[in-house]
């Protein structure tokens, strides 16, 4: 099937075929995924390290498809924004989110639940007061769900995403900026936005012991986060010796495989129970 004529032509290639098949599979099942359980929220800990406690989880979204298997976070939801499916998922990880969240509350667990939201979630000027109502009917301070959102979320309407974020502010929720330094203007969006919590990105932690680079920039961005008197999360951490050096650069939160992947809701609260007996 090549077709190749000059530099920008399209070069079609084998294999091209069976991808898209693949997404307009995926596209087409994730309604009914939604409907038939195939969907569940994994937790992953977030660390203080000053004070050797755990206390949050970042809820990751799973996807056990019946014929293709275990399908990627990164490939569909990145179908879902693009096909318009996005909002559905996301009602559904705030609904379990909450429940998962009020259990442990209930349980005297002080956790706090944060998940992931989409630039299209953002431009929902109704989501952060219908979350606070629907927290409010069964008493659950607004404080135990937290929200993290992209840069690249932002970006998108930048003005309808800062009133939104707000919004959420101002009911109470935490507010934390993923994926730190990947986006176009980071810094801007740190003075624009109401921030609480900055997690770097972990294309920058996962070399730190051995990349001068990379190290200098965690250190800096490090003091400039805690400048601004906000909170500062490394993200993808899997080595002790990386807790060393970011403690020593005075980092307060850490989230990666060095503590634990992210698991199921029950191995979590084990985990979390144990880890802060
Ligand atoms: P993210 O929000 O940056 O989530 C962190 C990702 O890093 C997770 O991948 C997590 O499993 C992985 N990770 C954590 N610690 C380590 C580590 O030490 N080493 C390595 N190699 N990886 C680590 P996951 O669960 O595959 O999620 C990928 C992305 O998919 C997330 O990146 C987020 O952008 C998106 N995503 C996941 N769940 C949701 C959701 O419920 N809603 C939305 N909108 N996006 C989601
Ligand atoms: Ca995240
Ligand atoms: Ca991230
Ligand atoms: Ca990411």
């Amino acid at each position: 099937h090549a077709c190749n004529q000059g530099e920008d032509a399209y070069v079609y290639q084998e294999g091209d075929d069976a991808k898209y098949q693949r997404e307009l599979s995926l596209v087409r099942d994730l309604p009914l995924a939604l409907t038939q359980g195939q969907l569940h929220l994994v937790y992953q800990p977030k660390v203080n390290i000053q004070k050797n406690t755990c206390y949050a989880a970042e809820a990751l979204i799973r996807w056990q498809h019946p014929e293709l298997g275990f399908i990627p976070p990164d490939e569909f939801i990145k179908l879902a924004e693009n096909s318009g499916n996005i909002s559905m998922i996301s009602e559904w990880v705030i609904a379990e989110a909450i429940a998962q969240a009020s259990a442990w509350h209930q349980q005297g667990l002080d956790i706090t639940v944060a998940i992931n939201l989409s630039a299209h979630d953002l431009m929902d000027d109704t989501l952060p007061m219908r979350l606070a109502e629907q927290m409010n009917t069964i008493n659950l301070p607004t404080y135990t769900l937290a929200i993290e959102v992209t840069e690249g979320a932002v970006m998108t309407d930048t003005e309808t995403t800062i009133h939104v974020l707000n919004q959420f502010e101002a009911k109470g929720f935490h507010i934390a900026i993923d994926d730190f330094g990947t986006g176009h203007s980071s810094l801007a969006y740190l003075k624009l936005l109401p921030v609480n919590e900055v997690k770097i990105d972990r294309s920058f932690i996962k070399d730190i012991h051995q990349n001068a680079t990379d190290h200098m920039i965690v250190d800096t961005s490090i003091k400039l986060i805690k400048g601004l008197h906000l909170s500062v999360v490394a993200e993808g951490v899997e080595t002790p010796l990386g807790i060393d050096i970011l403690q020593k650069m005075g980092c307060d939160i850490i989230q990666g495989y060095v503590y634990s992947k992210p698991i199921k809701a029950v191995e979590f609260q084990a985990w979390v129970t144990n880890f802060n007996h």
